[in-house]
Parts: C-alpha cells; structure tokens; sequence
C-alpha cells in the first residue's frame, strides 16, 4: 500500500471520499487542491496538516494563504501549483480527483516524477491517449484506475493478465435519468431533471454526462487505453442496478464481474491499497434483499454521445481529445441554461466531423485540439 498521498481536486466527490478512506487507513496527505472551494480546503488543510494546498484561482489562493498563514501549509495557485502538488518528493501516489482534462498535464508530470497515479479523471486518458500511456509505461509507474467500471475490470483481471484469451470487456451502464426515452421527449428536459442520477451521488458535470451518456462514451475510450483493447471489443449493457460494475469475457465465453453496493469508496481504496485489500465502512452487497438484476441495449441513436465516443475511438489520432473538450464546453452551457440537452450531443458530433485529426506529437497538439473544439461549441450558440 502506498502511505504517502497527494490529491488533486480533494474537494470534490471522488476527492472528499478519498480523505475519508486516507483516514480510515491512517495515510499521509501531503497535498490537497481545489480550484476555488477555499473554506472547505481550509478544514482539509487543518485536519490532515499537508505540506502543500493549491488553488487553481489566484485570487482565492491568495485569499487562503492569509486564512491559513497559522499552519505549516504552503499555498500555490494556478496549473504551476498543481503541477508541483503532482510531482511533490514526498508523495509516493498521486489520486488525480479533478475534473475535465485541466488534469492532463499534472497527470504527465506525475509519471515523469515517477509516481504512482489512481486516476478519476477519466477526461485525462481520453483526451491525452498515447502521450498519457507512454509517459506512463516508460516511466515504469502504476496507472490505477478509480472509474468503477475499469477498477471492476482491473480487479477482474487480477490473475487474469490481458492476452489472447481475453475476448472483450463489458461495461456496466446505469443508463442515467433519461434511460428508455426518445429523443422527442429528452427536446425540453430541464438541468434540474438532468442532475437527477437514480444511483450515485456525483458532481455536476460527471451527472449530466451520465444523462447524456457521454459519460460512458469517454469511459468507452479510457477502458480502451487502460487496458490496450479495441473499441470494436468493449461492449455497453444498461444495468438499471449498478450492482456489477462491469464485466470481463474470455474465449471461452467465461464471464467475469465485480459485484458491490454502488460506493466510490470500494475502488478507491482499491487503487490506493492495491494489490493488497482492507476491511472498508462500505455496507456489505445482499444480493436476496436486492432481488433482481437487469440488463438492456444502450440506445446509440438517441445518445449520440455514445456512438460519437465510439467513432473518435476509431479515428484515433486528437479526434478523443476534440469528442471530449466540445462535450466539456456544451456540458457547462447545458448547465448554465444557455444550451438544450440534446444540442450536447449534436455539438459534440459536429466537432469530431468538422474538426480535422491529427496524431498528437505533444501536449501542445492536443491542447489545441481541446481550443478547437471548444470554440466550435461557443461559436454555435
Ligand atoms: P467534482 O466536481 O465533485 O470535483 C471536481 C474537483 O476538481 C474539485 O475538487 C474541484 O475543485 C476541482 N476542479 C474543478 N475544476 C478545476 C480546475 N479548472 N482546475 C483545478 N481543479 C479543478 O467532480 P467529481 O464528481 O469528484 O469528479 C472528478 C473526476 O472523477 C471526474 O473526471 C469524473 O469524471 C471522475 N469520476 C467521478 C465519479 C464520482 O462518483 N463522482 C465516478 C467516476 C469517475
Ligand atoms: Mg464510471
């Protein structure tokens, strides 16, 4: 297990019930960022003593570093305070809990700093691919996933390293709010209506992309590289229950699933103390009281954001990264009223058609990418 944490974007959801895991397990924090929550990352800052907090707005920072100029914290801002609380001496693991891919180049310098990372934030492999995998394979660190789906599969094949045997993997759907509607009933649905996810409680924008299902879109992506597979051998099946959090399936057609009350705390403790497993708070699974588990088709014609994710996949090169920044811009339009639900989709469709690829040589070329397809969302609203 590792002892020694930073975590990025510690006052979010994956980042608050990281803390609660960490002190269960008595580890040492070492670094904490938000990007402008300062009262709650002043409480972090008191209650587990790390040698740095960053604050993406400078100004906030600022603000806290009066606020806290007490402790022994030091207090960074801005993309330079997340790289270094990223590549901190003293961490061993970095938890990568930001949102959208702001987390990209902190999750780069990580693996240059030969740390272990436990990723959340899915929007990093999707957008980074290549120049994320390689910096991490030849760095030779651990990239631990905290997505439950890819932590599911990650302990399903446990024992069971990926070969030629290995026919596909299947990841588990919830299906969100809006599972089983047309598109003529998604025309008028409200944010409201959207943040309502029948089984997890997340923050905004990761809600709103399980509605429009892009979040399994970009969960389609990172599984593919996680996992060296082809998109053409990562299936979807809604499970209305998220009780299996995914599935493995050899050649054989032996089928292997990870089951469990739906709790991030399972897989992120799991990416923090694997390979090794501890007693958690998380309630224990009882199957007879849950009854029945169900199982359907996703709908690639009313999700769009699914079958898009499916086809950047194909495309290779930036076109993930171009799929991902237009769903990043028109998910915070949706939410700020200035977009309609299924406008996310079409934009997101639109900019991978549009916009051309590329194979990315560096983080700039995806970077820009991200730029591109951002202002094809902007300039069509
Ligand atoms: P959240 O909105 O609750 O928290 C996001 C964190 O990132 C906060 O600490 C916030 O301060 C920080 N942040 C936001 N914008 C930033 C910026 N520009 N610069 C620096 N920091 C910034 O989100 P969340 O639900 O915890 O999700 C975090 C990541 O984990 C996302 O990539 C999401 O897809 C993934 N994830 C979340 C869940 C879940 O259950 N919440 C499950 C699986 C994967
Ligand atoms: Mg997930």
């Amino acid at each position: 297990m590792k002892h020694h944490l930073s975590v990025l974007g510690s006052t979010g959801s994956i980042g608050t019930q990281t803390l609660d895991v960490a002190e269960k397990l008595h580890l040492q924090v070492h670094a904490l960022t938000a990007h402008s929550n300062i009262a709650l990352l002043e409480q972090q800052i008191r209650r587990f003593k790390p040698e740095l907090a960053v604050v993406f707005d400078e100004e906030k920072a600022s603000q806290l570093r009066l606020a806290v100029r007490d402790t022994a914290t030091k207090v960074l801002p801005g993309m330079d305070g997340l790289i270094e609380a990223a590549t901190l001496d003293s961490a061993d693991l970095v938890l990568n809990a930001v949102v959208g891919m702001v987390g990209l180049q902190p999750t780069i310098a990580a693996a240059q700093a030969k740390k272990d990372i436990a990723l959340a934030n899915k929007e990093t492999l999707v957008a980074g691919g290549d120049l994320v995998t390689r910096a991490v394979r030849s760095n030779g660190v651990r990239l631990l996933p905290v997505d439950s789906e890819h932590s599911a599969i990650f302990q399903c094949l446990q024992g069971n390293p990926p070969n030629k045997a290995l026919k596909k993997l299947i990841l588990t759907a919830s299906g969100g709010p809006f599972f089983g509607k047309t598109t003529d009933e998604l025309k008028n649905v409200t944010v409201e209506q959207a943040l309502h996810h029948p089984n997890w409680s997340m923050g905004a924008k990761i809600t709103i992309d399980s509605a429009t299902m892009m979040n399994k879109g970009l969960e389609i992506i990172e599984a593919a590289r996680l996992f060296d597979v082809s998109g053409e051998d990562i299936d979807v099946v809604v499970h209305r229950e998220s009780i299996i959090h995914s599935l493995i399936e050899y050649n054989d057609h032996s089928v292997m699933a990870q089951l469990g009350v739906p709790d991030m705390r399972i897989p992120i403790q799991y990416a923090i103390t694997y390979p090794e497993r501890y007693p958690s708070p998380v309630a224990e699974l009882s199957l007879a009281q849950i009854g029945r588990l169900t199982f359907f088709e996703p709908d690639y014609d009313t999700f769009q954001c699914l079958r898009v994710c499916k086809q950047a996949l194909a495309m290779g090169g930036v076109a993930t990264a171009i799929a991902n920044g237009a769903n990043e811009e028109a998910n915070m339009l949706f939410r700020k009223g200035r977009l309609r639900f299924l406008e996310i989709g079409e934009l997101v469709a639109g900019a991978v058609a549009s916009i051309p690829n590329q194979t990315p040589k560096t983080v700039e070329d995806v970077l820009t990418a991200d730029q591109m397809a951002r202002q094809y969302v902007t300039d069509r609203v």
